[in-house]
């Protein structure tokens, strides 16, 4: 099943469709989200997932600095 959502995207600079591809990675298998959305503009992906995963790797690393 496909998904629709619209979000800024910072490619195309104004609010736009994303879409969600089938999933090949096994994310909606137990019922979850897949974290990958695709711009219908520009075609820019982007993994939501991804972004927090980044954010707790930074925070992280800081606190193994200090
Ligand atoms: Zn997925
Ligand atoms: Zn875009």
């Amino acid at each position: 099943m496909q998904h629709q959502q619209s979000w800024p995207c910072p490619t195309c600079a104004q609010d736009t469709v994303f879409e969600q591809p089938p999933c090949a990675d096994g994310h909606t298998d137990d019922g979850g989200e897949c974290p990958e959305w695709i711009c219908t503009g520009c075609g820019t992906g982007f993994l939501l997932g991804g972004l927090e995963s980044v954010v707790e790797a930074a925070g992280r690393r800081a606190g193994a600095a200090a």
